[in-house]
């Protein structure tokens, strides 16, 4: 092993993967330190990939080559696209994963195709020269010099593990705690806080009643996350659905005291939005039940991971409620549902680049930023990635995605600036740009500025530059193609009010026929790809609100700049409340992209602040 490199990556977990990845695109020499090289790429939870807002961020870190998505598409045991009766900006790609596929199918992009070195070790310390990272010590304490360092070790720091009143120190169940990297955190003032987060218990396949279990199929037509795939070959299966009863809302009612986080052991926010059953139950006691998603763990799995009952009840609380869910009423426990507490850092303290602002070249990305979930780990060990491969080679280059443009700027965005207080979970509502930030669309706002910054392979860039092309033909020639009455019975269309011949769009807006139809009884003989033709139909379908967001996000960001007038007296703003005009009286923001990110400054100040300047600049002019 080489005693110096350019970026090390602690942690093979779903940030470091791509970490890594995008290091090693980028052209960099990259060492990714991880406890178990056989555990690169496990997923700590439940197995699957994708989901509302999350789907597109895999999606994103894909147009930009990473694994996330090839990978899924390689191991997706049931792809189902949600929200499919909604508008296309908030569909979710979502797909169940055989888990051990899925850990397959990254290590061999990672190990065999990047040919990315491991080292299996377990990072305690860091060592820091004049506020500059400059390597790391092992538990054996060997050292590794490096120019950059990327953290992404998850829920191991000071990770602490509940069953009930039982806890112990781990990372999660099987890995031991990080607690002396913990430790050193702490001492170099960097802001730590305690966040949890819980699993369900694995049920044995075979002693559930799959007769009592309504079963739903994967989606006939599955769409592949990665821009890379032309098909799916993974055989689809079926997951089940039961529901929680009123038996076991009063078994576990009666025992909330036992659940840590009820007596007080566990102090650390667990993730709103995806609560354990204990938190569901206290929380919305005028639910009668509740949806449990029965999903296999693997083509050839025993297992099932019962989706929406996580929980940290001591185990003969888990044994008990759980039988009382119809079709689990003689089901076995292979394993048993827990908590984990741990340690992250306010993210506050990092740059747009995930870079710390305090030690340089030091960058976080991942859960121990605050955030949940594998998809919002991976698009963060994209970024921090890129960004310490930038920094290792000296480059003045940033790589930033700002919110316009991508859920991953979203996130980002809303993380350094405003924080994790309870951990963050990516959703389409978070994303004002929603029509613009598309799932399907995501290698159209991201490749090329991959291709730029050169973490794009030779594969994709070619495939993108070919699909680029066909996108601007078939764009350019639906805008001039004009349809004869004859083909325009043929799709089932009539003329315009004033007998004029309706175009491409009109007939897509007003007659709803679809694209696909239109192109496909026209022109049979031309074989356009039909994610261009799905994609343009889009485009058209909403362009005057795509045209809309696009002037929105002028104006935003012209905003967000708009400097505030020194010696303002707030006071005379019209309509804001004593509240606010104390928080600007304390915090004097100069822009009001700084007066907006205060905390406890609402949007309706935002707006009556810029109203007040503007109204001012306009008087003057
Ligand atoms: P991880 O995937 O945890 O990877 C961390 C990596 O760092 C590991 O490879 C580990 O070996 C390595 N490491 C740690 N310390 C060191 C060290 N000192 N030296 C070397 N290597 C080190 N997400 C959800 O979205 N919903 C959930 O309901 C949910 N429940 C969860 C329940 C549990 C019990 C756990 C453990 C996680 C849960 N998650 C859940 C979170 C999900 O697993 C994470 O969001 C995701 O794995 C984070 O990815 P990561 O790369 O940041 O960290």
């Amino acid at each position: 092993m080489e005693n110096n490199v350019d970026v090390i990556v602690v942690g093979g977990g779903h940030a470091g993967i791509e970490a890594s990845s995008a290091i090693a695109r980028y052209g960099c020499e990259v060492l990714l330190i991880t406890l178990k090289k056989n555990q690169i790429g496990e997923m700590s939870c439940n197995p699957a990939i994708g989901g509302l807002g999350k789907g597109h961020l895999v999606r994103e870190i894909d147009a930009l080559d990473g694994v996330m998505g090839r990978a899924i598409d390689q191991s997706g045991i049931q792809f189902r696209m949600l929200n499919k009766s909604k508008g296309p900006a908030v569909h979710g790609p979502r797909s169940q994963a055989d888990r051990s596929l899925y850990k397959k199918s990254v290590q061999e992009i990672l190990l065999l195709k990047q040919k990315i070195k491991v080292f299996e070790g377990f990072v305690d310390d860091l060592i820091i020269d004049n506020q500059e990272i400059k390597g790391i010590v092992l538990d054996s304490d060997k050292k590794i010099f490096c120019s950059s360092l990327v953290i992404t070790t998850g829920t191991f720091l000071g990770g602490k593990i509940f069953f009930g009143d039982k806890t112990f120190e781990a990372g999660r169940i099987g890995d031991k705690s990080s607690s002396k990297l913990s430790e050193k955190i702490r001492n170099l003032d960097f802001p730590v806080g305690r966040l949890k987060t819980g699993t369900p218990p694995r049920l044995l396949k075979n002693t559930v009643n799959w007769n009592l279990i309504e079963m739903q199929s994967a989606d006939e037509n599955p769409i592949p996350f990665s821009y890379l795939t032309h098909k799916i070959d993974v055989p689809q299966i079926k997951c089940g659905i039961t529901r929680t009863t009123n038996k076991t809302h009063t078994i576990i009612e009666e025992n909330l005291s036992k659940s840590p986080v009820f007596s007080g052991s566990i102090k650390g926010y667990g993730p709103r939005y995806c609560p354990s059953i204990e938190d569901k139950v206290n929380r919305f006691k005028d639910k009668t039940s509740h949806q449990v998603f029965l999903e296999p763990e693997g083509l050839d799995s025993d297992l099932i991971y019962p989706n929406g009952i996580s929980t940290s009840l001591p185990k003969e609380i888990q044994e008990k409620f759980i039988k009382t869910i119809p079709g689990l009423e003689n089901v076995k426990i292979q394993e048993y549902g827990y908590a984990v507490e741990y340690d992250y850092i306010d993210p506050r303290c990092l740059k747009y680049t995930l870079e710390s602002k305090k030690i340089k070249n030091l960058f976080f990305a991942g859960q121990i930023n605050g955030t949940t979930g594998y998809e919002e780990a991976a698009a963060q060990g994209l970024i921090a990635g890129v960004n310490s491969a930038l920094k290792a080679k000296k480059s003045d280059s940033k790589f930033i995605l700002s919110r316009t443009e991508s859920y991953i700027g979203v996130m980002i965005d809303d993380l350094v600036t405003r924080g994790a207080p309870e951990p963050y979970r990516m959703f389409t509502s978070r994303a004002e740009y929603r029509l613009l930030l598309r799932s399907d669309n995501a290698d159209q706002r991201l490749t090329d500025k991959g291709i730029n910054i050169g973490i794009v392979g030779n594969k994709r860039k070619k495939i993108w530059l070919s699909k680029k092309k066909a996108l601007r033909d078939l764009k350019e020639h639906l805008t001039n193609l004009k349809l004869s009455n004859k083909q325009l019975k043929k799709i089932g269309a009539s003329l315009l009010k004033n007998g004029n011949i309706p175009s491409i769009q009109n007939l897509i807006t007003g007659n709803k026929v679809s694209l696909e139809k239109i192109i496909t009884n026209i022109e049979p003989k031309k074989n356009y790809p039909i994610d261009c033709i799905n994609q343009i139909e889009v485009d058209m379908k909403y362009d005057i609100y795509i045209k809309r967001q696009l002037s929105d996000i002028k104006q935003f960001e012209s905003e967000q700049k708009t400097l505030i007038p020194k010696g303002i007296n707030f006071k005379k703003i019209k309509g804001l409340s004593n509240e606010s005009i104390d928080i600007l009286n304390r915090h004097k923001p100069e822009t009001i992209r700084q007066a907006s990110l205060l905390p406890g400054f609402t949007s309706s100040a935002v707006f009556l602040l810029i109203y007040h300047i503007k109204n001012k600049r306009d008087r003057l002019a």
